[in-house]
């Protein structure tokens, strides 16, 4: 069995994020010992319509989300996406400028500068750390990596989270597209549109809740620097990884370091669904 994951290459990390996909395939091939070994990957760079409609799955990697958004909307990619993303909720994963992309709504947006795909019920507040010069790197505890290990990068240890003009989830949105209420009237606030055939009620049955799977705890952000080891208790802080069914964000740029866990963790999950796919089928059938 062929899983076929893209990788959107308008603009942006996206050949970074390829050759992380590659290590991670092999990585899971080599070490996963329950990992089925008929499962086969195949990457490609996605810039049409066409190609898109071949993946069972997406990255859009981190960039310039309105670049992005401009030059998806003159190769006739948005509509496609959305589709791909809200429609037939295949898995996509946004970094960064992917987040922003992929969230419902999105602030600090200039009038006709970017359109949006959708899929998180999040807003997303742009460039919230502040300028390029203003990018950090910190060490992130990020629980849904803790059963993962790639031997380079140990089980349980940090992920250099590679913070560039990020933004941050600044609010869970309700469910109901369409429906957001407020969000439309707010200043400087893009939000996706309602995909026709999505419809609210067919919204509301599928969508699931966002689910926080990352922070950036208030003393790294204020430090700017790696977190101190231990001490003090788990604070809140800023949401910098959600996931919402078929749709996984990180404000921060895996791809620009050489750990491949997140990769792991996100293809072992697409494993996990094509074969429960393939047992409902059999079921079916
Ligand atoms: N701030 C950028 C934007 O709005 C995202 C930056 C990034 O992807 N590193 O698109």
């Amino acid at each position: 069995m062929n899983i076929t994951v893209g990788v959107l290459a308008l603009q942006g990390a996206f050949r970074e994020h390829l050759h992380l996909l590659q290590r991670a395939s092999e990585y899971i091939l080599k070490n996963v010992l329950d990992a089925r070994l008929d499962i086969t990957f195949v990457f490609h760079e996605i810039r049409t319509a066409e190609k898109l409609s071949l993946c069972d799955a997406l990255i859009i990697p981190g960039g310039e989300s309105t670049t992005i958004s401009l030059v998806a909307a003159r190769s006739n990619l948005l509509e496609p996406l959305r589709d791909f993303v809200k429609l037939q909720r295949k898995p996509t994963w946004g970094t960064c400028a992917g987040l922003i992309l992929l969230a419902e709504s999105a602030n600090r947006t200039k009038q006709g500068g970017q359109e949006l795909i959708g899929g998180l019920d999040v807003r997303v507040n742009r460039n919230h750390f502040g300028r390029q010069v203003e990018s950090f790197v910190a060490d992130l505890d990020l629980p849904f990596l803790h059963g993962i290990s790639t031997g380079t990068d140990g089980a349980g240890s940090a992920f250099q989270g590679i913070f560039i003009r990020a933004p941050v989830v600044e609010r869970i949105l309700p469910h109901v597209q369409g429906e957001q209420k407020g969000e439309e009237q707010r200043q400087d606030t893009v939000i996706a549109p309602l995909r026709q055939a999505e419809g609210v009620e067919a919204r509301r049955a599928l969508s699931k809740d966002v689910e926080v799977l990352g922070l950036l705890p208030d003393r790294i952000k204020k430090a700017g620097l790696k977190a101190s080891s231990g001490e003090g208790e788990a604070e809140a802080g800023d949401i910098i990884a959600v996931r919402q069914g078929n749709v996984f964000g990180t404000s921060f740029h895996p791809e620009l370091t050489g750990d491949i866990r997140i990769h792991v963790w996100w293809l072992r999950q697409l494993m996990q669904r094509a074969e429960e796919f393939e047992n409902s089928s059999l079921a079916d059938g």
